[in-house]
């Protein structure tokens, strides 16, 4: 694709990178198959391909955002199935990434829409705000009625109760045996994840611990930023973000890590580009290298690093049939695919693909507050296809999907690190007990 931009235009570090990413594209329009959105709405400026000119267009020509290309930008899922399709390996999730920045700095949103755009920012990010807004919501729950449909729609999504925790919050787990351990990792156990589904740490923490491996979850650390970093809010990502770096570089100095361990794929995806991030800033980027090479989604980090202990038990002898739900941030975003398969499998299971599992289940972060019709369709969609397998259960690596799929279907959802904990002498998950 040929560009524009001017020398001075070129001084800008994104402008610079996003010039780069613009050149790849050869405007083939092969993402366009793959695109959950294109497919729905059938429309040119709800593919990649639209979308990447919205965005040329307004860095090029240094244009505000304007309603309709705010419209087309804010459909887009970030899901990076088009980045999987891409011949010519144009980077769209940060030209997105850029876009949405742009929109950020040149676009007044409509005040409901800033209002809850501002909400989803300063709620979901911190879990302590979270928490107190879950229990306030089960208060209004009955009279949601009389609220706007925005309003009402998130109400509906907000979880009913939390789980019981199983395991005190501690900064360093130990690994079960007395000899010395076999590694130290550090675990993001994330803004929502630890409070509406503690159990996926905990199996998380256990299973690391009784491989003789030692867990660290450094205080001061709560959301990846990835939540403001996909709302184009980057000043709120950036502090997330350096606060992230600067205190695991300080644990990976002082008391050394061999891995930051991530259970959530989408982020898990932002940690892996805090490198890209902060390229140019001379003060972090070694720092924020260092941070993303560390990181690994737990599946990698168990098929790389864990001689996995199966033990069978009367409780774990039966052969189920699993449905895997490949995340989109775990297949496009990390391109990992295989290996949570494979881990699944040598617990003697069967395991299978979702019909059509390259698109999107809707959940996508904040994206089924904010666009709910679509999510809606997307996950009408997902549920058929899961059913076309008939699966006992459906299992994920992403807390997003396992709450947007949990809302559409009866089928037990549980995330795969509870069932490689439950084979190696975990517990039997709660959401299987009637199995
Ligand atoms: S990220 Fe997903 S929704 Fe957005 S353009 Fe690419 S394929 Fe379409
Ligand atoms: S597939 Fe790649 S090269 Fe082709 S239009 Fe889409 S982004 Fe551009």
């Amino acid at each position: 694709m040929e560009t524009n931009f001017s020398k001075e235009q070129l001084k800008d570090k994104d402008n610079k990178s996003s010039e780069k990413i613009f050149r790849k594209c050869v405007h083939c329009g092969f993402c366009n198959a793959t695109c959950p959105t294109y497919q729905l709405l059938g429309d040119e400026l709800d593919g990649p391909r639209g979308r990447i000119y919205l965005i040329k267009d307004m860095l090029e020509n240094n244009k505000p955002a304007n309603e309709k290309i705010v419209k087309h930008i804010d459909r887009c899922l970030s899901c990076y199935s088009c980045m999987t399709t891409c011949p010519s390996g144009v980077n769209y999730m940060h030209l997105i990434d850029h876009g949405r920045n742009h929109i950020e700095k040149t676009y007044k949103r409509p005040f409901g829409e800033r209002l809850i755009r501002n909400f989803l920012s300063n709620v979901l990010s911190k879990s302590f705000n979270f928490r107190v807004i879950v229990i306030l919501v089960k208060f209004v729950k009955p009279f949601r009625f009389f609220f706007p449909k925005k309003i009402k729609e998130m109400i509906a999504l907000m979880p009913r109760k939390f789980p019981k925790k199983t395991l005190p919050n501690m900064e360093i787990y130990r690994a079960q045996k007395k000899k010395k351990p076999v590694a130290r990792v550090a675990l993001l156990t994330g803004c929502v994840q630890k409070v509406i589904s503690p159990q996926i740490n905990e199996a998380t923490i256990r299973l690391l611990n009784r491989h003789n491996i030692e867990v660290v979850v450094p205080k001061g650390i709560d959301c990846c930023g990835s939540l403001n970093h996909h709302l184009g809010k980057s000043y709120l990502a950036h502090k997330a973000f350096k606060k992230n770096i600067s205190i695991w570089h300080e644990e990976y100095l002082k008391n050394g890590l061999d891995a930051i361990i991530s259970n959530t794929s989408g982020c898990g995806t932002t940690l892996k580009d805090y490198g890209f991030i902060f390229r140019s800033d001379n003060n972090l980027k070694i720092k924020a290298k260092k941070i993303s090479e560390l990181t690994k989604d737990i599946s990698e980090y168990l098929d790389e690093n864990v001689k996995l202990n199966f033990i069978k038990n009367k409780e774990n002898n039966k052969e189920y049939k699993i449905a895997y739900h490949s995340a989109c941030s775990m297949q496009h975003g990390q391109k990992v695919h295989d290996v949570p398969i494979n881990l699944i499998k040598k617990t003697g299971n069967q395991v299978f693909d979702i019909p059509d599992g390259h698109l999107c289940c809707g959940s996508a972060g904040t994206y089924n507050l904010l666009q709910n019709d679509i999510a809606k369709k997307l996950l009408k969609n997902k549920i058929s296809n899961i059913e076309k397998i008939k699966p006992q259960f459906i299992t994920t690596g992403n807390i997003g999907c396992i709450t947007q799929i949990a809302n559409g279907t009866k089928i037990p959802i549980l995330h795969t690190v509870e069932i490689i904990d439950w084979y190696t002498g975990g517990p039997k998950p709660e959401v299987l007990m009637k199995l």
